[in-house]
Formats: structure tokens, sequence, C-alpha cells
């Protein structure tokens, strides 16, 4: 169903399903920050179409989230699982499926936000072809992440160039915090606008609630101490370190403890080689007795599991933002995090939780013990971080800045169009509503 007067426009996910289920490998941060930023984008007046592969042929091709925001599954390569690195093949079959999509339903969207380099490539396709204005998100960069990885895939050398390119192409990039602008300005180009919108997270689930009725509901025990990791099982997210700075808090005789990792894993599936590594690294240092494995847990319960923590850890080597970390302070619970990216703007060090240098597993051990253990300054901490992350991070402040970037980039695009004397500087500042901008255009979409 599209509204009668609302400005269509489509945010592109290649891999990541907005409509999929969050925590198993592939899905993670980008799947959420879709779903949250189209959903919030269609309460402030737009028709939000997000597009994506299909990977099941039983999943429908459509999945409506509310009355103008649905998912809508594109057909590119084969309707299974296709790891990330052999997508880029199927990319052109996106943008034809995506053009066959526009045609058939008398759609023609003049705004499209891509998330990702393979999406960077079909909004950067879609530009030769068409009149739209781009704006991209990057969620993970090429240039950081093989300095860190030994597995350099085929595709890498394409990477670099599309993430390049679209830098320089599109109308904005949307960095997720000034360390993410600042890598992009050193690593990638001096070219090309960034404009710096953070993430958020959904503030009416993750919030302060209470600790013991946490721990009961998720049957915990309320005397011990509870360290968390939430996330994927990827090598990056260097669970291992926190798997060590555990074992050294055990040899230095804290025993009363334990560690819940959360977090799904599929059979067959690289993030499997993962989990099982990890599970030997548990029994080779002694951990069995305080691991738990909580597989991967839905948002309508992962709250319980912050708020039951006493610590969240995210011991990721690189982060550009790390959702987990705000929904973690969010709930209250204090963070020991790695110095990195977008943690070292979402946490206030000695505020709301505690920065280490990544892969330091004594660091981490120190940073966790100090948590656990001073329990005055963790209680004036639950209250900080849950403060800092509603004035900073909510879905819907963020949805609030990009519409005003979508706004203002459509405004731009209208001006650029019309003769000098009869641009409108200040449209940008005066519209009320995105289809109030589009009113006269010629880029105004088909309504259906
Ligand atoms: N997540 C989840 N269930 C799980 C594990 C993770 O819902 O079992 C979610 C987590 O709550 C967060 C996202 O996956 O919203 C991870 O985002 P983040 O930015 O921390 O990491 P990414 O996956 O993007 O590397």
């Amino acid at each position: 169903m599209m509204g009668l007067n609302r400005q269509a426009i489509a945010l592109i996910s290649d891999h990541a399903d907005p409509a999929a289920a969050i925590g198993l490998e592939e899905a993670g941060g980008q799947n959420v920050y879709v779903r949250h930023i189209g959903e919030n984008l269609a309460n402030l007046g737009w028709q939000v179409d997000m597009f994506t592969r299909k990977v099941n042929p039983d999943d429908p091709d459509i999945v409506q989230h509310s009355p103008h925001c649905r998912t809508i599954r594109l057909k590119a390569g084969a309707e299974k699982y296709i790891p990330r690195d052999e997508l880029f093949a199927h990319m052109p079959e996106f943008v034809d499926s995506f053009q066959q999509f526009q045609t058939k339903h008398g759609l023609n969207y003049p705004l499209i936000h891509t998330n990702y380099w393979l999406s960077a490539f079909v909004g950067l396709e879609l530009q030769k072809i068409s009149a739209i204005q781009l704006i991209h998100t990057y969620h993970s960069l090429g240039v950081v992440k093989y300095q860190s990885t030994a597995n350099i895939p085929l595709s890498a050398d394409l990477r670099l160039r599309i993430e390049h390119e679209i830098l320089e192409k599109a109308n904005y990039v949307c960095a997720t915090s000034p360390q993410e602008e600042e890598t992009l300005r050193s690593l990638v180009s001096s070219y090309g606008k960034i404009s710096m919108i953070p993430c958020g997270t959904d503030t009416s689930n993750f919030r302060l609630m209470s600790k013991t009725d946490a721990r009961l509901q998720l049957k915990l025990g309320q005397n011990e101490k509870i360290i968390l990791y939430v996330g994927r099982f990827d090598r990056r997210k260097g669970i291992e370190t926190l798997v060590r700075a555990c074992a050294l808090l055990k040899e230095q005789g804290i025993n009363n403890f334990k560690l819940v990792i959360v977090g799904g894993s599929s059979p067959q599936m690289p993030d499997a080689v993962e989990r099982e590594r990890i599970e030997g690294i548990v029994s080779e240092v002694g951990l069995n007795p305080q691991i738990i494995f909580a597989g991967r847990i839905g948002h309508d319960i992962l709250p319980l599991y912050y708020t039951a923590a006493d610590v969240c850890v995210i011991p990721s080597h690189y982060e550009p933002f790390g959702l987990v970390a705000i929904e973690a302070m969010a709930c209250g619970t204090p963070v020991v995090a790695s110095d990195v990216g977008g943690l070292k703007f979402t946490i206030i060090p000695e505020e709301t939780g505690l920065l280490v240098p990544p892969q330091d597993i004594e660091a981490f051990a120190n940073g966790i013990h100090r948590i656990l253990f001073d329990e005055l300054w963790a209680r004036r901490m639950r209250k900080q971080a849950a403060a800092n992350v509603i004035q900073r991070f909510t879905w819907a402040g963020v949805a609030i800045q990009l519409s005003e970037l979508y706004r203002m980039t459509l405004a731009q695009s209208i001006m650029h169009k019309q003769p000098r004397s009869s641009r409108i500087s200040d449209l940008k500042l005066k519209a009320t509503s995105p289809s109030s901008i589009l009113k006269n255009s010629t880029l105004s979409a088909t309504q259906v």
C-alpha cells in the first residue's frame, strides 16, 4: 500500500535482509540499521521500499513492516545463501531486477540510499542510467578490513575501487562516527561529501529495567557476576580475547562469574567454524564451568540479557559504529570495549564504560575487573550510560537527520535543474514533508 502524498524512496541492502532474523552469519548491524531507519523514515512521511537479494525460495517477495515501509526481495543469482565474497557477480542482475520492479509498478525512485559496497555498485550503475540522487552508508570498509586480515579475497581490488568511487560520486555518504569520517578522508578520498549521522537504538525496547527480574526470567543466579558478549561469531569480533581475559580473571582466583555469549551460528557456514574455534579455546583455558552459549537471541528478549549483565564486553578488532555498545548502555550496562572506530565515539571512558587496546587480554581483564568490583561506580555509570544513549542515539533522531539530508539532496537536485534566477535557496528549510519538495519537480515518483 502506498500513500497518496508520500514520496517513495529506495533503500538498497544487497545481502543484509531487513526482514531477516538477526544474529546469524551475515545478519547483524546492517540488517538492524536498514530496518530501523526504514521504519522511522516511514513515520516521518516517506514511502520506504527496502530492496535486498532473495536467498530462499520459501521467503515471500514482499514483507510489509508497516503501512509505508516494506522489504522487497529481488532475484539476483540462485535463491540460496551465497557468501559475500562471491556476490558481486550477481549485482548486475540485481540492477536489472530493480529496474524491472520499477517498471512493473510504475515507480521511479528519485533517491536511493545504498548500504555496503555491493549495493554501492548497484547505486552507481543506476546513477549512470537514471536521474537518481545517491546516498551511501559503508557499514564496513575494505581498506580497514584488509589491514587486519590474512585472507584477502579476489574481489578486494574491486571493492576498494567501488568504495572510492561511491565517495566521490554519491551526493553524500553517511559516516556513522567521526572516526569513520576521518578514515574515509585519510584512506579513501579527500573528494566527495560526507555527512556524519550516527546509528541508533530503539530506546523503548533497550531501556533501564530491574536486574533482579531479568536474572529471574533468564534463570541466572542473583549472586554471581555476569559478563556478556553479544554479536556474530566472526574472528574480527575478538571473542577469543574476551575468553582469554576471563581465563585470566579465573587465574587470579575469581570464580564466581558466568561468561554469557549471545549470537547464533549455522551449520556449514563460516560462523560455525569460529564458534567451534571459540569452544576449543574455552576448553583449553578451563572455562567450561563459567561459559553459557545462549545462541541467537531476538531483540524482544535481548534487553533482558543486557540488563542481567554486570558488564558487556565488545572486544572487536575494529567497529565502524558497533550497535551492541549502545544497546547495552541503553539498558544501563557499562561496557568494556576496544578503543577503535565508532566505539571511541559512543562510549565515554569512565562515565559509561571503558576503552582498552584491541586484543590486549590483560587490559580487558583489568577493565572487566574494575567494573565488576567497584559497585558504586558501576551504579553511577548505569544511569549515565542510559542517559547518554537517549540523548545521542535514538533511531527516531537518526531518521530525522537522514530525512533532512534526503530533503536537502532532493532540493539541490531540483535547484540544479532550474535556471539560476528561479532557484529557491531555502527550499530545504521550508519543506514540511518529503512530498512537498517534489511537488513541482520533474523527479516526482509515480505514486501507486
Ligand atoms: N544481534 C541480535 N541477536 C544476536 C546477536 C546479535 O539481535 O543473537 C544484533 C545485536 O543486537 C545488534 C546487531 O546484531 O543489533 C549487531 O550489530 P553490531 O553493529 O554490533 O555488529 P555487526 O553485526 O554489524 O558487525
